[in-house]
């Protein structure tokens, strides 16, 4: 059965041209040593090859290559952007407060979740998805250390004005630390446009491998502690060998992400204009959250549960909810922060494109929703 792929906020294809490139950092005639080797031309080879992806990682997003701090991804950086901030910082500054929003990934909630001794403050987003300034700036104090808010919703595709959180959050003297894995290649910003002190991002989501991933740190006054103890690599913030074949595949992915940029919004933009029209003339759906990034749309279809309208277009690849939260049935917790009902939760769905997505892909995704979502309503 041919199958159609649209759950790429969860994760995306490895792009041939980023296999190619890992594959030479894998052989042993390539460069397979240790980074942090230093008495042999395998160690400086492959120490080569990372310092040219954290340039052109840093170069992506607009920041210096002392930067950037490599990960096993989203979560991980997510994970020491809090605990290693309110722990390297908490100290000197005397502060003790986060504050971040309940549609936030759960890799933020959860983390700022289980800190001890901290004043957590979660916002409530606004029914369109956004950020409420009046809230944020009420909860604004001089015992704020950290603002965590993420650029793009990866449930959504809600785009949070994080120039603004970050102007209010600077001016009272806190931090501000954004979850930006789903940001790159499908908007067009820096690090310093934004404004933001420590930044998360992960490789496949952009047609790179999984299991890597990088944590920005604005160089300067801003300070993580590491979370786990080792070889006190990437300057004692984060300790383990670096599997340069992972960073080598992420720098290409964001390189090739970037150069393409341009078109493939367009490009997706116009697809995710297709899928609206189709859902406008079915009747009964809405979509949920403000208008963001081209990639992600989120919808609720009146009356026809999300599992079963899955169940009945088994050739195409959606989600419910997020893909982090699916072994559990709950209505995403997402959609629910925005002021969904259950009901309205679980009649939801995730439909994502990437880059492999063809036009082919979409008229079977368009065929097969008005097939589905007319056979459940007339069955109801
Ligand atoms: C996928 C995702 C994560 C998790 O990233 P990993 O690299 O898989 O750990 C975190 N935040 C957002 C917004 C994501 O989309």
């Amino acid at each position: 059965m041919r199958t159609a792929y649209f759950d790429n906020a969860s994760t995306t294809p490895v792009d041939k041209r980023v296999i190619d490139k890992m594959q030479l950092c894998l052989s042993p005639d390539g460069t397979f040593g240790n980074p942090a080797s230093t008495t042999h031309s395998f160690g400086w080879m492959a120490s080569e090859e990372v310092e040219w992806a954290r340039e052109t990682v840093a170069d992506c997003i607009g920041a210096g290559p002392r930067e950037i701090i490599w990960t096993s991804g989203a979560t991980e950086s997510d994970n020491l952007a809090i605990r290693g901030s309110v722990q390297a910082m908490r100290a000197s500054t005397g502060r003790t407060k986060i504050i971040t929003m309940e549609s936030e990934h759960k890799a933020v909630i959860d983390t700022c979740s289980h800190l001890d001794d901290v004043d957590v403050v979660v916002l409530k987003p606004k029914s369109c998805g956004l950020v409420c300034m009046d809230a944020l700036a009420k909860a604004l104090d001089e015992n704020t250390l950290l603002v965590s808010v993420m650029l793009v919703n990866n449930e959504t595709g809600v785009v949070q004005p994080i120039q603004t959180i970050a102007r209010l959050a600077h001016d009272i003297g806190a931090f501000v630390h954004s979850d930006l894995a789903q940001a790159v290649g499908k908007l067009q910003w820096t690090v310093d446009q934004l404004g933001i002190d420590l930044g998360s991002l992960s490789a496949h989501k952009v047609h790179g491998p999984k299991g890597i991933g990088a944590l920005y740190v604005r160089g300067g006054r801003c300070q993580v502690a590491e979370q786990q103890h080792g070889g006190r690599h990437e300057r004692g913030m984060r300790s383990g060998t670096l599997p340069a074949h992972q960073i080598v595949g992420m720098a290409e992915a964001y390189r090739l992400s970037k150069t393409e940029a341009y078109c493939e919004i367009q490009r997706l933009d116009r697809i995710r204009d297709q899928i609206e029209e189709t859902l406008g003339d079915l009747g009964g759906v809405q979509i949920n959250g403000k208008r963001g990034v081209p990639h992600i749309l989120n919808f609720t279809v009146d009356g026809v549960d999300g599992e079963r309208l899955m169940a009945a277009m088994p050739q195409i690849a959606v989600s419910t909810g997020s893909a982090c939260n699916a072994a559990t049935i709950e209505p995403s917790h997402v959609l629910q922060a925005m002021g969904l009902s259950r009901q309205q939760g679980l009649s939801s769905i995730r439909v994502s494109t990437g880059r492999m997505t063809t036009e082919d892909d979409v008229t079977m995704l368009l065929d097969s929703l008005r097939y589905a979502i007319s056979q459940l309503r007339s069955s109801a």
